[in-house]
């Protein structure tokens, strides 16, 4: 049984061609997919008969089984979803004012193993297929109540659930490529971001292939701190990840790139760092994005404190460097950044936590 989440626009096409069908039956079933979140190929009405009962005998549509459903008090909601093998991944929900933003991911753990980060230290499973990864933005429509005319739910996606996107190149770009397609989800490149430790090579790929917003992993703003917080720095560099950023712009949708810089104290938020990081906007046009260490058990490291924060985003500021502190959303879920942990483990003694039973699926 072929899985159709799993194959993105062109693929599609090319399934249907080995069936003797034209490419507008394919751009027909990815609408009734994606844009509907059908999955009983008889409510197709527009396909021929006989089309439906060959995708009924060898097709299938199969999205993720979500098997937890928190609400954050303040409306960021997060899905656990079974990914086999007792594994298990997390996609959040953020609502904003003007905005609702998916943060998706992309592998079962992850083998970077930063420092600071709880996914790289429940270690590495699998990747994801490519029907795990956009099955997240599916489900995450039909979960939300999203209308096939409605008004746009979630309007921006962002690959900064668990993994590292770019080691999971060829999924993740097939599930980009989705999440663009106007028969899909439509979603413009400059409101889909992948972030990435930075991994030159697939840095240089994404740009040829798909290029959409990205955001680097940053932390550290030189290499003796950051071989240590990011390791894969060992092998890629700042100057060679500098490098690769600056020939990523010149195809990116966005004339910037966002730098993630996690807030640890008395690790990299001194003075020093920051007269670094200076250095390093003159050389790469950029947004400096402050992210509050998100704790977690064991971890050994602590969030920066409120002023220091502060401190550290006006200094930047000042020297003309647009810079965000992100705001952490879904504590009381451990929604937040880098708490992502995914594993099948009963978290709900948590005191403010509120269980929503999974909606029906259909
Ligand atoms: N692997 C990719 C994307 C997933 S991580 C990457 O590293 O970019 C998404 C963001 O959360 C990254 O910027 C990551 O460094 C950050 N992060 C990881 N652990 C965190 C923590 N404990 N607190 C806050 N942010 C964290
Ligand atoms: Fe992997 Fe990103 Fe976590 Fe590093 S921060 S271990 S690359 S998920």
């Amino acid at each position: 049984m072929q899985n159709l989440l799993d194959l993105d626009a062109d693929a599609l096409i090319a399934w249907f061609a080995e069936r003797g069908e034209k490419p507008f039956r394919a751009r027909q079933i990815l609408r009734w997919i994606h844009r509907f979140g059908e999955t009983d190929f008889d409510a197709m009405t527009d396909v021929a008969k006989s089309l439906r009962a060959l995708l009924k005998e060898t097709a299938c549509i199969q999205p993720p089984v979500p098997i937890r459903d928190n609400l954050s008090t303040d409306g960021t909601r997060k899905w656990l979803m079974d990914v086999g093998n007792g594994n298990a991944v997390e996609t959040v929900f953020i609502p904003e004012a003007t905005r609702g933003t998916l943060c998706v991911s992309s592998q079962a753990g992850c083998a970077l193993d930063c420092a600071f980060c709880s996914t790289g230290k429940q270690g590495f499973n699998r990747n994801l297929s490519a029907a795990e990864i956009i099955g997240q933005l599916w489900l995450a429509n039909r979960l939300l109540g999203a209308e096939p005319n409605g008004e746009r739910i979630i309007s921006n996606v962002v690959m900064m659930g668990m993994g590292e996107p770019l080691a999971n190149f060829d999924n993740v770009v097939s599930a980009l490529k989705l999440m663009l397609d106007d028969h899909a989800y439509g979603l413009s490149r400059r409101r889909v971001t992948v972030s990435t430790s930075g991994i030159v090579p697939a840095m240089d790929r994404l740009r040829e292939e798909c290029p959409v917003a990205l955001a680097v992993s940053l932390h550290a703003p030189n290499d003796a701190l950051r071989d240590k917080l990011v390791p894969i720095n060992q092998k890629y560099p700042l100057k060679d990840l500098l490098a690769a950023c600056n020939r990523y712009l010149d195809k990116a949708p966005r004339d910037f790139i966002t730098f993630e810089y996690i807030m640890l104290e008395g690790v990299n938020d001194g003075d020093e760092h920051i007269r670094q990081l200076i250095d390093i906007a003159r050389e790469v046009p950029c947004k400096y994005n402050l992210i509050p260490f998100n704790p977690f058990p064991d971890s050994g490291f602590h969030r920066s404190s409120g002023p220091v924060v502060r401190r550290f985003s006006q200094l930047l500021n000042e020297a003309g460097i647009v810079t965000t502190t992100r705001k952490t959303r879904g504590d009381d879920v451990d929604a937040a950044c880098g708490q992502l942990a995914g594993q099948v483990k009963d978290k709900t003694r948590r005191t403010q936590k509120r269980v929503v039973p999974i909606q029906e699926v259909r």
